[in-house]
């Protein structure tokens, strides 16, 4: 039986949670369950967690580091008996105007740096749709991507230096000069090294911000649209799509007045410093959507423009309405494949009986087919149409994960989306890091 009871007099009792009523809650993230931890550590610092790293070395327990457990890969949930270590704690944020710089403790939510940022002008562009519960520690780990990433890159474009404790408790700071260490756990899934603090580069908040939305007939015409927009030389700072399916589960759950009868739509945003630059990128876009017969509607004020940005973000709880579960995938594929590729993955899904709906951030390619089901459905099933869908992805010369990670969900998919050579480059990595395989096992690899 491990000696839990030493690792409580060291951090403090409050922090470790034994009582199984408690324990079952960290089995979850927002997709799937695993097995019930032993043990739960709230880390509240860095010792916090160089001491849990120790313990769990020391008793050959394994370790599923958490954040905010919005992770839609699996990728916090235990595969085993062991400890969960969860960093929501630390919170720790600071603000440098300065040097446009924060720095956050790895539980520190995403939304959390900017509105902390903002006061100076500043902003940390990464926007994954769940940044106002994901957290810094969770998107260092995933990498995460968001509807500005196309514009502005991902998280790891963001970061300047790391601190993390690797799988026996030592302490490192990491940067991204030369040999880029820092870049090599950004988006390692909790595998390598538990994230205690990061410093991000912020960027001034552009001054102005210009909104609008267009409804097409077909995603045909969607996608030739905003590829014209891209190839007049535009780069929004956001470029969204949903399909039909998205349009009537929003216009059902929230009633936002959305256009139910059209096949897609497309939200963009233009930013900027120069007015003038801002409204002419808009105009191209507007023009450019109305040759692809796009019916578009320019938002009249911040409100109006919110309003939209709400109803993207209202796709995932109005999905719940329709079937109580739902697979949230995530591929990417070049964009000149991603008409065929939405009609492929609509024809899976209807050969396969579930209702299924497509949205994502169609200038990177990005596109989330969220298959949706219920608890009387043959979850096999729903898992095999993932797989049918990385395979599209695949075969276009896609990529099985976009941005929310391969964790438990897809690690199946791994022999077929990665050559043997950079599997075992990947494994190489892993024992250098994490020899007794603690850390995280039975995610990504
Ligand atoms: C509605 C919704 C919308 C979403 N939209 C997006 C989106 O637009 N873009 C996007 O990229 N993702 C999106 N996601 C997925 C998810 O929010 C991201 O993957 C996010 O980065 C996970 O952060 P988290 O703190 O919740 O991490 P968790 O779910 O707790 O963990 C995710 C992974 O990070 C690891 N981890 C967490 N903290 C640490 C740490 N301190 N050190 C080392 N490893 C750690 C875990 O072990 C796990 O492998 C969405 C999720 C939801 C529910």
């Amino acid at each position: 039986m491990p000696n839990v009871r030493r690792l409580a007099r060291r951090i403090g009792e409050a922090k470790v949670i034994t009582d199984l009523a408690q324990r079952v809650l960290y089995r979850y993230d927002a997709i799937t369950s695993g097995e019930i931890p032993l043990v739960v550590v709230l880390a509240e610092d860095r010792e916090d967690v160089v001491e849990t790293m120790r313990f769990a070395h020391a008793e050959g327990l394994p370790v599923f580091v958490r954040g905010g457990a919005s992770g839609l890969s699996g990728g916090a949930v235990p595969t085993a008996e062991g400890v969960v270590l969860a960093t929501n704690r630390m919170t720790r944020l600071s603000i440098d105007p300065d040097r446009k710089l924060a720095v956050a403790g790895p539980g520190v939510v995403t939304a959390a740096v900017s509105e902390a940022a903002r006061r100076y002008g500043l902003y940390y562009p990464p926007d994954p749709a769940s940044y106002q519960m994901s957290t810094i520690g969770g998107n260092l780990a995933e990498n995460a991507g968001g509807p500005q990433c196309f514009k502005k890159g991902v998280t790891g474009d963001y970061v300047l230096e790391v601190e993390v404790v690797s799988a026996t408790g030592e302490v490192l700071r990491l940067g991204r000069a030369s040999h880029d260490l820092a870049g090599l756990l950004i988006g390692s899934e909790g595998t390598l090294a538990v994230f205690t603090e990061a410093v991000l580069r912020l960027e001034p908040v552009p001054r102005y911000v210009r909104t609008l939305s267009a409804t097409f007939p077909t995603v045909e015409d969607a996608a030739a649209a905003a590829f014209e927009a891209i190839r007049q030389g535009v780069v929004p700072a956001k470029l969204e799509f949903m399909d039909q399916g998205c349009l009537q589960a929003v216009e059902a759950a929230f009633g936002y007045g959305l256009d139910v009868e059209a096949g897609a739509m497309l939200l963009v945003d233009t930013d900027g410093d120069e007015l003038e630059v801002v409204e002419e990128e808009l105009e191209i876009v507007a023009e450019a959507f109305a040759a692809h017969r796009g019916r578009v509607k320019r938002a009249k004020s911040p409100q109006e423009a919110a309003r939209l940005w709400q109803a993207r973000r209202g796709i995932s709880p109005a999905l719940g309405r329709i079937r109580p579960l739902k697979l949230n995938e995530d591929i990417a594929v070049p964009r000149s494949k991603l008409v065929e590729v939405v009609h492929r993955i609509r024809d899976l899904g209807e050969a396969a009986g579930f209702p299924l709906v497509q949205f994502g951030h169609i200038g990177d390619g990005n596109l989330h087919p969220n298959i949706l089901y219920g608890p009387e459905d043959d979850v096999g099933r729903v898992h095999e149409l993932a797989h049918e869908i990385a395979r599209v992805a695949l075969s276009v010369g896609g990529v099985i994960t976009g941005e929310h990670g391969v964790g438990l969900m897809k690690r199946a998919f791994m022999p077929e989306a990665v050559d043997p050579e950079t599997l075992e480059a990947m494994l190489a990595l892993k024992r250098r890091w994490d020899s007794a395989g603690l850390v995280n096992p039975g995610k990504l690899l």
